[in-house]
């Protein structure tokens, strides 16, 4: 008998969204159990709809949207991501420095293909989103995780940064606004890691799907537009902001010095036509959603329901004995801190597994974001608010007894 194993490939690829926990979801789910599901940025699970222009837009497109685009992506949506970089003071980026993907997701596996060779390390934040450190691992490169400091609300370690550069060092990854944590990075910190990758040659590689999802009157810097002396790769799309996570629709942009990249680019613009082109139908709803006006705007503003749940869970976390909580500014996810001791958490999966079957609501622990220690959990705060409420209540409840053994 023959047996069919995983490829080596995938032997150092550690991507944890399917679990213990996940699978125990599904067979309560399964059981006709309700369960409250804190654990996916879907936006349209939880009531966000998209604008109606870009439904309009996307069934008037359906005829003409057939056939394949050119592999990195239509004219017209191209041109409009343009001038969205433009006007953000992007350096250096024209039309074909745009690439369109079938969501960030397929372009940021396709930027390490592209690049790292077997040994190649890629500086990547923990917690991070934990498709990059899968991409890296997947593309023979390292993962070297650097540290967010969560006394500096989430900042990243400079000097942790600095300690963890090697001769094979060939990048450095940024997730700005951040996924788990909801930070956003102020300009000096961005300085001093454009002058980390000026000093050692590095590409950086920003992650900026949630630029247009800022609380507090803050202002989203894009990493590129500091470095316009550097090759810098911005990932973005519209899954978040304008409520289309199922459409598949995602961009990346090289800007500023190319002088050093053309094997690179042409190694991404191979990639590129390997997959032919991204979702057609998808691309053709960019321009109407990047011009003007954000749709997503009054959702952020105090009043907002974005906004509104930011401050309950903010509040409603820090109020449970043993959890405390930096405030998001900016995205949809909160990554609270849980005292290990008073508890004696020893497993943050076990614990997440303990919490769902006792209250039937659904976490990720903060080791699935590649964090270090068992002691934090990441909630996503899209649903409303009195459901929210019912977190802290079962919370509470749950920890007055929990120990683990
Ligand atoms: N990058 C980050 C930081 C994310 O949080 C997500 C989705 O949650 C993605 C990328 C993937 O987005 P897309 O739907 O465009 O593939």
């Amino acid at each position: 008998m023959k047996y069919f194993e995983k490829s080596d490939k995938l032997e150092h690829v550690s991507y944890d969204i399917r679990g213990p926990v996940l699978d125990e979801a599904d067979r309560m789910i399964a059981n006709g159990e309700k369960i409250l599901r804190l654990n996916t940025g879907n936006p349209a699970e939880f009531g966000f709809t998209a604008p109606d222009e870009v439904i309009r837009d996307l069934i008037m497109h359906a005829r003409d949207s057939e056939g394949y685009s050119n592999s990195k992506g239509l004219f017209s949506a191209r041109k409009a991501i343009m001038q969205y970089c433009q006007l953000k003071g992007f350096p250096n980026v024209d039309v074909d420095d745009i690439y369109t993907g079938n969501g960030v997701s397929e372009l940021i596996v396709m930027c390490m293909q592209g690049l790292l060779n077997n040994g190649d390390e890629v500086l990547v934040p923990m917690p991070d989103y934990p498709l990059w450190t899968a991409a890296v691992s997947l593309a023979g490169g390292n993962a070297v995780h650097y540290i967010c400091d969560e006394q500096a609300e989430w900042n990243p370690d400079i000097a942790d940064i600095k300690s963890k550069i090697t001769s094979n060092t060939k990048a450095i990854v940024l997730i700005n606004p951040n996924n788990p944590t909801g930070a956003l990075y102020p300009k000096e910190i961005l300085e001093e890691i454009v002058e980390i990758a000026r000093q050692n040659n590095l590409i950086i590689f920003s992650d900026e799907i949630y630029d247009r999802l800022v609380m507090d009157g803050l202002q989203h810097i894009p990493i590129a537009t500091l470095a316009p002396d550097l090759f810098v790769v911005t990932l973005n799309g519209l899954s978040k902001s304008h409520r289309v996570a199922g459409f598949r629709v995602g961009w990346m942009v090289l800007s500023g010095n190319k002088s050093k990249v053309k094997g690179y680019i042409e190694g991404l613009n191979m990639l590129a036509s390997m997959r032919l082109c991204s979702n057609v139908l998808a691309q053709q709803i960019v321009q109407t959603s990047l011009g003007g006006t954000q749709s997503v705007d009054k959702l952020l503003l105090p009043g907002g329901r974005v906004y509104e749940q930011r401050e309950f869970i903010y509040k409603a976390m820090n109020d449970i004995p043993g959890i405390s909580a930096v405030k998001p500014k900016a995205a949809f996810y909160i990554f609270p801190k849980i005292d290990t001791q008073m508890y004696n958490i020893k497993d943050d999966e076990q614990f997440a597994l303990d919490f769902l079957k006792e209250k039937k609501i659904l976490l990720v622990h903060g080791r699935g974001f590649n964090w270090n220690e068992p002691d934090h959990f990441r909630i996503v705060y899209l649903p409303r608010v009195d459901e929210l409420s019912k977190i802290q209540e079962k919370m509470t409840d749950f920890l007055s007894h929990y120990k683990q053994s």
